[in-house]
């Protein structure tokens, strides 16, 4: 374990169990459906968990990133900005959003809205974590790995000061740490 690391929440063990059961539930609903959808990763705290979901997926998928951020100040409003954009075109197409961590729902519900308006005729969200007790807009992931506490997590994707991500498993930081 990282010394940085005060206790691990989720191991990568199970990561890579329940990812693949998420994979085979998200392939048998899209098949099902009759759709193939982009998968859509949020930069940079999806790519791990989407680099493990389309290994296990069994659909010939393509996927793309967009990077997107909170307008500094208006957190309360819940815009983001796009620092990146989709090369892929979405329109009329089903888009399968990959994040790390649902927390207060505000970026989910924006993206949504952007893909909804470039013409997605239907977008699904699947989401590593979900902090529920967090939530202040009301929006729910379609496909959720683990619920977890309301404690700031670090590790498979997720940073702090753009460190830990590179981490195997989901974990808590020390409180010294935060100096
Ligand atoms: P939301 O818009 O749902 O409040 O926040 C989503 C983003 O905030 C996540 O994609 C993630 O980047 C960041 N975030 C929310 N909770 C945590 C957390 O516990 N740890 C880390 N490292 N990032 C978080």
């Amino acid at each position: 374990m990282h010394q940085d690391i005060k206790k691990i929440l989720v191991t990568e063990e199970e990561i890579i169990k329940r990812t693949d059961e998420l994979a085979r539930q998200i392939c048998e609903d899209y098949r099902k459906e009759g759709k193939l959808p982009l998968v859509v990763g949020l930069l940079k705290g999806s790519v791990p968990f989407l680099a493990e979901l389309i290994k296990h997926m069994d659909l010939d998928i393509c996927f793309d990133f967009m990077d997107v951020s909170s307008y500094e100040g208006t957190e309360s409003i819940g815009d983001v900005k796009i620092n990146l954009d989709l090369h892929a075109s979405v329109k009329d197409g089903s888009v399968l959003l990959v994040e790390d961590i649902v927390d207060t729902g505000r970026t989910l519900k924006e993206v949504k809205r952007m893909l909804k308006n470039k013409g997605a005729s239907d977008v699904k969200v699947v989401s590593l974590l979900d902090k529920p007790d967090r939530r202040v807009v009301e929006i729910e992931a379609d496909y959720v790995g683990f619920v977890v506490p309301n404690e700031f997590v670090v590790g498979y994707g997720l940073d702090y000061n753009q460190k830990y991500r590179n981490l195997p498993y989901v974990g808590v930081l020390k409180d010294e740490i935060y100096g």
